[in-house]
């Protein structure tokens, strides 16, 4: 089976010579171990952190071993009870075609009909998630609100805006890095989105929100977190949840300059890990899969053919190459 090893890490921007691809043997599966063919892998921003050899929330990926992340496959021989050949499951070993996993690894998901497996890598896992609490408990989001999304044509930012449309926000507004990307914004029910690349982020905002808002919900740090704090009202929140502008950056970035401002408008800044969350899987899974049912909320996704180009599409949605959640099918 073929997988892809962390060959060298990068310095700034990754590029295809950090990642091998090779022939690996699997064992057996062993008693109450399955034997997993992959269906998709996801990539995700979190796993330019794990390149680096720093201690983080989640270990670095070591040199010379496959990297990993969330996948879904199919099982196709067990020795494990309670799962059984051609059961559809979520796990965390992606970046390879097989694993032999012990049971314990793999949870056992339902196909929905009509819904790609890769669903459970966006709109109905991780990603999901983390629009669902990012926004409803990290922010505290109330209806009558007005909301600005950053990152807002990707996996969690076009689930944060069409959340908070659906649960009754007064406004929302997203950016985006193009024109494609901001058009797509208004057919999924944004009030007004900006291209990011067209200006200064707060003279953008400014426009886009002259009344102000209530909710920053931040992917991308730097300007934009500038941006949000100049517009918040007093009592405003920001649920900080990424800062993809500088996951690269080989310097610390300086803004936000103006944090001062959240002392008189009593602002509230609170970073989460949507890790510390899956308490709330259920509700989110029951909530949103109510509305992917009902047609009433858009889960897009960037889908990038074989495991081989699975490093493209990593470095490829660092740089924007996705609208909604980028994954690669094996
Ligand atoms: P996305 O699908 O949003 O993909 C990343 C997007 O980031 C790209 O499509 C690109 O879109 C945008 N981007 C890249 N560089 C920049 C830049 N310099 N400035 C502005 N935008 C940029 O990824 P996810 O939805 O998976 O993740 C979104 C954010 O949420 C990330 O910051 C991620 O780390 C974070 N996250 C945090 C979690 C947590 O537990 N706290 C869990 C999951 C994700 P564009 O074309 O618009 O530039």
């Amino acid at each position: 089976s073929r997988q892809i090893n962390l060959a060298s890490r990068p310095s700034g921007w990754p590029t295809p010579d950090n990642f091998d691809l090779v022939e690996a043997d699997l064992p057996a599966p062993q008693e109450g171990q399955v034997l997993v063919r992959n269906l998709f892998m996801s990539v995700d921003p979190y796993m330019r952190g794990r390149m680096n050899d720093v201690e983080s929330y989640v270990p670095p990926f070591r040199l010379g071993e496959p990297l990993d992340g969330g996948a879904v496959g199919e099982v196709v021989e067990s020795r494990a009870p309670g799962l059984k050949a051609g059961d559809l499951v979520l796990h965390g070993f992606g970046w390879r075609e097989q694993a032999v996993l012990d049971a314990a690894r793999v949870r056992r998901v339902e196909p929905v009909e009509g819904v790609s497996p890769s669903a459970y890598l966006g709109v109905l896992g991780m990603p999901g998630l983390t629009a669902y609490v990012g926004l409803l408990d990290i922010a505290e989001f109330k209806e009558e609100e007005a909301v600005f999304v950053s990152g807002a044509a990707g996996a969690v930012g076009s689930l944060v805006g069409q959340i908070a449309k659906l649960k009754g926000a007064s406004w929302v507004v997203g950016s985006a890095g193009s024109d494609e990307k901001v058009a797509h914004l208004r057919e999924l029910g944004f009030d007004a989105a900006f291209n990011y690349r067209d200006g200064p982020v707060g003279e953008q905002l400014r426009q886009a929100a002259p009344d102000g808002i209530d909710v920053y919900f931040d992917n991308v740090g730097a300007d934009h977190l500038e941006a949000a704090i100049d517009a918040l009202h007093v009592g405003g929140r920001v649920a900080m949840c990424g800062a993809i502008a500088v996951y690269n950056a080989t310097e610390p970035a300086c803004a936000p300059r103006n944090l001062f401002l959240a002392v008189g408008r009593r602002l509230t800044l609170r970073g989460f890990i949507v890790g510390d969350h899956s308490a709330r899987m259920p509700d989110m899974i029951a909530e949103v899969g109510a509305w992917l049912r009902e047609g009433r909320i858009t889960a897009d996704e960037t889908v990038v053919e074989g495991l081989e180009n699975a490093p493209e599409a990593f470095i490829g949605l660092l740089r924007g190459a996705n609208t909604g959640k980028m994954v690669v099918r094996l």
